[in-house]
């Protein structure tokens, strides 16, 4: 490994003015205290806000030998996803770090990171253990999704993995070559890559400005994005729920035909044709639905449209 290291730090802004400042000053100390050289690399995912000058003020005054900072704004709202994977691409370090700009990814945990990239991991993974921003309900769905994408999937994920890891040269550059889908869950990928992996463990504080941008129903994209990326597991619903109801029909017919042959009176049956009619709708609906997601994820593949734009590269 040559030394010093050019880290590569990625940070995804949208609408982060108030929380931006603070993040300076700790990124600044961080830097002076620091023998490495570090590459800054802020996205602008298409703030509507002043974040955007905000930055630019910041580059002009923050002067410092082992430190250049970048800028990238995206011409729009691409999203978080697209955000980092614009800020990856763009990477120059022999690591490349990636951080939510609110700083409940504490920046202060880099150096740990470093020291386990310099022991030789190709990927640092950050497992948030009490996250004191999200409330209750939010963990609970959170551990219902992982244990959910965890039956599903043949990959097993870390429970509560963050957007904030370190990955190396040589994982940055598999990324921008080989993992290019537009439907994408990043810290998945990340954890299926393979190569030395180390784990830290850490505390997500609450987030002290601004507001989350992931709403319920932003949340619900992300994890239809995330099961179908990592499973086709849905898809082979229809089969068992096929058999099932093949297993159904045979034994109602049969009753039906024998009531009808051999009994005083023919069968009636109304409340039996109700439930079984709709219970099937409901069933053959709710499977066309799923093959409809997983058509409209390859219908934009196979779109090949740009995952970001950049507008601006300084
Ligand atoms: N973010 C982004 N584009 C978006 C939404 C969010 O770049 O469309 C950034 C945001 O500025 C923050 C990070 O992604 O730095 C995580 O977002 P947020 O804090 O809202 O998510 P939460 O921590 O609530 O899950
Ligand atoms: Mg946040």
């Amino acid at each position: 490994m040559n030394y010093p290291l050019k880290v590569s730090v990625v940070f995804s802004v949208y609408n982060e003015c108030e929380s931006l400042p603070a993040l300076f000053d700790t990124i600044s100390g961080l830097v002076q205290a620091s023998r490495h050289h570090f590459e800054l690399i802020f996205v602008n995912d298409g703030s509507t806000d002043n974040s955007g000058a905000i930055i630019g003020e910041f580059r002009g005054r923050f002067l410092s030998p082992n430190a250049t900072v970048r800028y990238l704004q995206l011409s729009r709202n691409f999203g978080h996803e697209a955000a980092m994977i614009a800020g990856i691409d763009h990477a120059t370090g022999d690591a490349v770090i990636c951080l939510d700009a609110d700083l409940q990814h504490p920046p202060e945990l880099i150096p740990q990171m470093l020291e386990h990239f310099e022991k030789g991991c190709d990927i640092v993974t950050m497992v948030r253990r009490k996250n004191a921003g999200s409330s209750r309900q939010g963990r609970f769905f959170s551990s219902l999704f992982y244990c959910f994408i965890n039956q599903l999937s043949p990959h097993k994920l870390q429970e509560n993995a963050s957007d904030f890891f370190l990955i190396s040269k040589k994982v940055a550059e598999i990324l921008k070559k080989d993992f290019r889908e537009r439907n994408r869950f990043l810290r998945g990928i990340i954890q299926t890559i393979g190569f030395q992996t180390a784990t830290i463990g850490f505390e997500a504080p609450t987030r002290q400005a601004g507001k989350s941008k992931y709403p319920f129903f932003r949340l619900l994209s992300l994890t239809s994005a995330a099961i179908s990326s990592f499973s086709k597991a849905p898809l082979f619903l229809g089969i068992w729920f096929g058999f099932f109801f093949a297993l159904i029909s045979f034994l109602l017919g049969f009753y039906t035909l024998w009531v009808y042959l051999f009994g005083q009176t023919p069968p009636s049956g109304y409340t039996t044709i109700v439930l079984f009619m709709s219970v099937s709708f409901m069933i053959l609906f709710f499977l066309i639905g799923i093959i409809g997601i997983y058509v409209g994820y390859l219908f934009d593949e196979q779109k090949n449209r740009p995952l970001y734009i950049v507008e601006i590269n300084e």
